[in-house]
């Protein structure tokens, strides 16, 4: 008999990258899985070596789960982290691959752009239902809270990732938003302020990580005889990308106290 989704630890993704001792990517130290491939082009991106889908390593859900045991006692407070590339892109391997984790109590969190993600397939949707019921957090990219300049930043439309953040919440996942602060593109106090009236209508979402532009990928697109779309954008600050996140959270305030008031919260 086939094995359902969720009862298959020989299924294979096609990973970029292992890293075991991550500090920045969920809740403690974590073992993080780049997967191959990802459909956006956002300007800033310093991992164009996961873009191609090709390319990568074959592994099984069981043999990344065998060599996370190696580093377990390191891991205690943390868990396993899938990033890329965009982790959907191969959806029933990170199915298979938190179904299998959480088996063995493992902590599971999802570093995701939500690009992906559509309602129109109900086979689809119960996959995407089936994933948030082993995901623990999902830590979701939200490039640019403007439709046209999300589609000018990342080559890609927002609706499918904001409708992703309004399935999550339905949900109940708890969710940390990424938001990159990059000179002249989102550092601008009217987008930062719309992305925080924004989030204040989600239940769910429990921490903002606010991540200054860097250009550190530069020498990769070199090696890979790209052009790099920013090389005029100076790197922010973190002075200035502190500034950024009060911006965002001082209009989420504002946006709740309004809505505690009119009786919606
Ligand atoms: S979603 Fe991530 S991997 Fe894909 S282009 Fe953007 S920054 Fe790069």
């Amino acid at each position: 008999m086939e094995n359902q989704l969720g009862e298959n630890p020989q299924m294979e993704g096609n990973i970029h990258s292992i890293e075991t001792f991550g500090t920045v990517d969920g809740p403690g130290v974590r073992y993080v899985v780049f997967v191959k491939g990802c459909p956006m082009r956002c300007l800033y991106c310093h991992n164009p070596d996961t873009w191609a889908a090709a390319g990568g390593e074959k592994m099984t859900v069981e043999q990344i789960l065998t060599d996370y045991d190696r580093y377990k006692p390191f891991l205690r407070d943390g868990g396993l982290t899938v990033t890329g590339g965009e982790p959907l892109v191969q959806l029933d391997f990170v199915l298979e691959l938190f179904t299998e984790a959480q088996k063995k109590d493992i902590h599971t969190c999802l570093d995701t752009s939500g690009i992906m993600f559509r309602r129109d397939n109900p086979e689809l949707l119960e996959k995407y239902r089936k994933l948030a019921e082993v995901t623990n957090v999902v830590m979701l990219d939200i490039k640019h809270i403007d439709p046209e300049e999300h589609k000018k930043l990342t080559g890609q439309p927002i609706d499918n990732i904001l409708d992703f953040l309004h399935f999550l919440d339905e949900q109940e996942v708890e969710i940390w938003i990424r938001h990159v602060i990059v000179p002249g593109i989102t550092y601008i106090p009217e987008y930062l302020e719309r992305l925080g009236k924004y989030l204040a209508h989600f239940k769910h979402v429990r921490a903002l990580d606010v991540l200054p532009y860097h250009d550190m990928g530069k020498e990769k697109y070199k090696k890979m005889g790209i052009d790099y779309p920013l090389k005029d954008v100076q790197p922010l600050t973190n002075k200035e990308a502190k500034e950024a996140r009060d911006i965002i959270l001082g209009a989420m305030k504002k946006e709740r106290q309004e809505m505690k008031e009119h009786g919606e919260l």
